[in-house]
């Protein structure tokens, strides 16, 4: 019974109102039928009680709050049918871990939702902040909610910082940049103050969006890097944080 009523929380949960043109109300159900199935699973494992409100649609996944066992969890769904399936392809090839991988759409997605796992345990094992994945099914990514009362953190990009705290968060993203590179052996390829959250307690960084995270033997993992560095040394130029992308570029790459 209580079990049944879990399944149709999460059955709601997953259709939106939305209001259409002539402003009556319809129901779209945002999950397809093998997503739901994914999620009963996780329903049923205990490892998800009830699905909350959408945090974010993206281009490739849906990011929706839930209740775990105890804490609250972040829900990512990658879209099988997703617009940028073909650059994930791209990602993936280059990628000696998945060299073994069918390449259909459907294991592409599976595989780039174990990969974002994996690259989130990677960085959380060398001490970076990071939301911590708990688990991956199918296209499913459940971890570590980053917020407080079930409002996710802010981006870096939607903040405000005082000199002092824009200084401090600067460092410790130098400082991450360069653990991943160095202990994790990771770049993080999509590093901006898009993908930065910012933890308001602490006022420190979180890293998140590790999907298409590349080992430094991936072809382009350079030209990844000095985007990265790029797009962080530009950020907090309005700061008045002045670097230099060839020497933080040494710094992450040296011992
Ligand atoms: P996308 O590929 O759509 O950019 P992200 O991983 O960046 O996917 O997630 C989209 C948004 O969802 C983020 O900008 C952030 O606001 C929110 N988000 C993602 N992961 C978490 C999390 N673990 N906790 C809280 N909010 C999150
Ligand atoms: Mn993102």
């Amino acid at each position: 019974e209580d079990q049944i009523k879990t399944m149709d929380t999460l059955v709601d949960s997953g259709r939106i109102k939305k209001k259409d043109s002539e402003k009556t109300k319809v129901t779209e159900n945002v999950f397809d039928e093998a997503t739901l199935k994914a999620l009963y699973t996780l329903s049923n494992k205990g490892i998800i009680e009830a699905l909350g409100g959408s945090i974010s649609t993206g281009k490739e996944a849906n990011v929706f709050l839930a209740d775990g066992r105890e804490d609250s969890l972040a829900v990512k769904i990658y879209r099988i049918n997703s617009s940028t399936f073909n650059s994930m392809e791209d990602y993936i090839l280059g990628d000696p871990r998945f060299r073994d991988i069918r390449h259909t759409k459907k294991e592409i997605v599976f595989a780039w939702t174990k990969k974002e796992y994996r690259n989130l345990l990677r960085a959380h094992e060398v001490g970076i902040k990071v939301p911590k994945p708990v688990l991956t099914e199918r296209n499913i990514l459940v971890m570590e909610f980053a917020g407080k009362d079930e409002k996710p953190y802010p981006l870096l990009k939607d903040v405000q910082l005082e000199e002092a705290t824009a200084k401090k968060v600067y460092d410790i993203l130098r400082d991450y940049i360069k653990r991943l590179y160095m202990d994790a052996e990771l770049i993080h390829a999509d590093l901006s103050e898009y993908n930065v959250l910012i933890e308001t307690e602490e006022m420190e960084p979180i890293l998140i969006d590790m999907g298409q995270s590349v080992t430094p033997e991936h072809p382009k993992a350079d030209q990844f890097l000095r985007r990265d560095i790029q797009n962080i040394v530009r950020y907090f130029k309005k700061y008045g944080i002045k670097s230099d992308e060839n020497e933080f570029y040494t710094f992450v790459t040296k011992d």
